[in-house]
């Protein structure tokens, strides 16, 4: 009998499928009080739509004081966290463009922002400006790096979401992730968070902007101190001056290729695969003899390979791989973004002074690529990849209050989906001096 009683409840527990602690996380939200989510849209990535009018002016799928939050070149230790915890706090959900090396660093990180519901898309392997690549191939291999390093970092699903570092494209990626049925985001609101300013100061030049065009898709980037703690105070303005949070999902997952999956795996080494997620000193364990050192080291129930947390204050970090070139160090900023290092080994990886150049986050300069590489930016004539969704439109509202204007062109790649919530190749380390010539090029030139 007693057994039989168990055994329901266990049938009761499965069917239930949440543990309590689970359930009431997720009462949590929608909560009264909150921000929330007031739309959840659906985009339909194939053809690889743009949006974000500051570049691609095809779909403008927001209303009147809809607001859409976007953060890039993440994750990273603590300013991630702290922008996460903002918007748990608030009930509102975003989408993050993270960089392939960012979340094969801080993969724990990239996958608790998965699962509280946001949206990750990715922004290239290693944040390189791909309008300024030799070939297309190189560009090619960023962006599928990218692709395959977030992929393997999170661990689930994936938005085709892209973004260009810089927010530079060329006619040859968009064409290209137009066939990857991926698709770019630019922005509406850049609120250049990467600039050394007070918190205050970002939330005011942010909402000013805001309130003149009435609506938009907003660029910040997860990296920065000064983001962090503006995250929870914009929120709060937003919030009192009756703006709405409209949150971007994507109709299907993005789709690695299995070569780039594989050019990652060096990278990912030391990282649990997918699925396998115990360290291995809780499968093996050392019974008799002596225990190797890396075993005893890890009886901690630290999984091996993730990176060891930095101290906040690290004046100093590694940066994901040991060959630093993409990201630059900054000459200059009071970002203290500590890079993550190389899972698993730490240690062995140079010193780098901090900020990494993600913070220089180019996203942010709206540099009009040279001559041919922006035809987006320079006509509104849609680049490839916004003709072809022309076609099928790809945003269509799936649940919450339904946009009343067109919702885009007949089915268009935007739907609604639900209302209130909804490089680096191996090469050897670099000196310090070589590293310092590259930062000079990359902020100023030869
Ligand atoms: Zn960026």
């Amino acid at each position: 009998m007693v057994i039989r009683r168990a055994g329901l409840a266990i049938c009761w527990i499965a069917l239930l499928g949440l543990p309590p602690a689970f359930a009431e996380e997720v009462a949590t939200c929608p909560r009264a009080g909150t921000l929330g989510v007031s739309r959840t849209v659906e985009i339909d990535t194939t053809g690889g739509p743009g949006f974000g009018m500051e570049h691609y002016k095809a779909y403008d799928f927001l209303q009147d004081k809809e607001v859409v939050l976007t953060f890039d070149d993440g994750p990273q230790k603590y300013t991630t966290e702290a922008v996460l915890k903002a918007l748990n706090d608030e009930c509102v959900k975003g989408t993050f463009f993270s960089i392939g090396k960012m979340a094969l660093g801080y993969p724990e990180i990239i996958r608790e922002v998965a699962k509280a519901g946001n949206t990750v898309g990715t922004h290239t392997w290693s944040h390189k400006a791909l309008a300024k690549l030799k070939s297309f191939d190189d560009a090619k291999d960023e962006i599928e790096r990218g692709v395959s390093g977030v992929h393997r970092a999170v661990g689930g699903a994936v938005a085709p979401f892209f973004r260009f570092p810089t927010l530079v494209d060329t006619p040859e990626a968009v064409a290209y992730l137009g066939k990857r049925n991926i698709a770019i985001f630019s922005t509406d609101i850049d609120s250049f968070d990467f600039k050394p300013q007070t918190a205050d100061h970002l939330v005011k030049s942010v909402m000013q902007k805001l309130d003149k065009r009435g609506k938009g898709i907003i660029l910040m980037h997860d990296i920065h101190k000064t983001t962090a703690k503006a995250v929870p105070m914009l929120l709060a303005e937003l919030k009192a001056k009756g703006y709405k949070i409209v949150h971007m999902t994507a109709k299907g997952q993005v789709t690695t290729l299995a070569e780039y999956d594989q050019a990652i795996e060096k990278e990912a080494k030391g990282l649990p695969q997918v699925g396998a997620e115990r360290p291995v000193s809780s499968i093996v364990k050392t019974v008799g003899g002596t225990p190797p050192t890396s075993e005893a080291s890890s009886a901690g129930g630290e999984p091996e390979g993730l990176p060891s947390a930095p101290t906040p204050d690290a004046a100093s970090a590694a940066p994901p791989v040991p060959s630093v070139p993409s990201f630059p160090v900054a000459p200059k900023s009071s970002e203290p973004s500590a890079a993550p290092a190389t899972p698993g080994k730490q240690s062995a990886v140079e010193a780098v002074p901090a900020t990494i150049t993600a913070s220089k986050s180019a996203d942010s300069k709206p540099v009009p690529s040279p001559a041919p590489a922006s035809a987006a930016q320079a006509s509104p004539a849609p680049s490839p990849v916004v003709s072809v969704a022309a076609v099928d439109s790809p945003v269509k509202t799936v649940g919450g209050s339904h946009a009343t204007i067109s919702e885009t062109p007949a089915s268009s790649p935007v739907s609604t989906v639900d209302v209130a919530s909804a490089a680096h190749a191996t090469q050897p380390p670099k000196s310090i001096s070589e590293k310092l010539k590259e930062t000079w090029k990359f902020w100023f030139g030869e």
